[in-house]
């Protein structure tokens, strides 16, 4: 077997990153093994990252950019590769990539999470042709078009804020009578007149022949059905963890978020989970590249216990 780190980060989004950073400067011997060949994570394809501190109005892949150029100004070092599975029980962690196998005496998780399907008819087959999870990245598309945003979070009101900008329409189907993304988003959607928000309502199917034409919506108030012709459906009904691999080995919750408190300690001793993939309370840059800071602390405790 070829070298042994002090240090592995599994991950390269806000929390990745910002644990390479506090690892290079506490010296550890790391590598950061990153699944895209970008790093940046989710942030990558945010149109808009407006409430980190000192930076408003940041473009989502500038701060990506920013946080890369950072850790790569210190050292860090990065590979490209995609863990498969894990043995983390022992003194030496190991983890088996699809290219190579990797080993560490510590492991910080920062895999953060993905898209959740809606999981109705049509969805999959028409993903790519009209269905979309990114909005950054997919909006040009529809241009002058009409899109649909499915969702209430944080992330819908962002998708549907984007798209007012080049569609020329853009419903917001909700299954609730409240938004539960934060309130200026709210208020910018409300204040559009290019957003028309459907209230309790749910998408029953996304029809299309090869191309998204409409969806079938259901109003759970009052049972209606219609149809509503779109161009586009962006989903955006949350995330789920990227945990898959370790879960078998570490605590989750219920959801497949690995526990871990702000110290970042897992179940299993020297490893620790950062950003999105852990239990928290608030998902989003800057608890993200909090955790990836304290995870290297408690890294740097375990490892002079030893
Ligand atoms: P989220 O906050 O979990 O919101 C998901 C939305 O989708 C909710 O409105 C939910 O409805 C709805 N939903 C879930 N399952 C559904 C289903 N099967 N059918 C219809 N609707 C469904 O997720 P998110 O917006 O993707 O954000 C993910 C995390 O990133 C959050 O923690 C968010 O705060 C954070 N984030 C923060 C920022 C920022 O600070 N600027 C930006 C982006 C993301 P209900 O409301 O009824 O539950």
């Amino acid at each position: 077997m070829g070298k042994i780190y002090d240090l592995i980060i599994a991950g390269s989004g806000p929390a990745g990153l910002a644990a390479a950073i506090y690892a290079e400067r506490a010296e550890l011997d790391t590598l950061v093994i990153e699944k895209e060949m970008m790093s940046g994570g989710q942030i990558l394809s945010t149109y808009e990252v407006d409430n980190y501190p000192g930076l408003p109005g940041s473009s989502g892949f500038d701060l990506g950019m920013k946080f890369r150029e950072h850790a790569d100004r210190l050292g860090a070092v990065f590979t490209e590769d995609c863990i498969e599975s894990a043995e983390l029980s022992g003194e030496v962690k190991t983890l088996f990539g699809q290219k190579e196998t990797y080993q560490a005496r510590a492991v910080i998780i920062a895999t953060g999470a993905h898209h959740r399907k809606l999981g109705v008819p049509g969805e999959e087959e028409l993903s790519g042709s009209g269905v979309s999870y990114c909005a950054t990245c997919d909006g040009a598309f529809f241009k002058d078009k009409t899109a649909a945003v499915i969702g209430g979070g944080d992330v819908a009101l962002e998708d549907a804020i984007f798209l007012s900008r080049l569609c020329s329409k853009v419903h917001l189907i909700h299954r609730r009578d409240e938004l539960r993304g934060a309130k200026t988003l709210q208020k910018r959607v409300l204040e559009s007149d290019k957003i028309e928000v459907h209230w309790d309502t749910v998408v029953d199917a996304i029809e299309g022949n090869g191309r998204v034409e409409s969806l079938v919506l259901t109003n759970r108030k009052t049972g209606e059905t219609k149809r509503l012709e779109t161009d586009g459906v962006f989903i955006a009904v949350g995330i789920e963890p990227e945990s898959n691999v370790f879960s078998r080995s570490i605590e989750t919750d219920r959801q497949g978020y690995l526990a871990a408190g702000e110290d970042g300690v897992t179940s299993v001793p020297g490893v620790f989970a950062a950003g999105d993939v852990r239990t928290k309370q608030l998902r989003q840059v800057l608890t993200a590249a909090s955790d990836g800071a304290n995870c290297v602390t408690s890294v740097e405790r375990y490892l002079a216990e030893r």
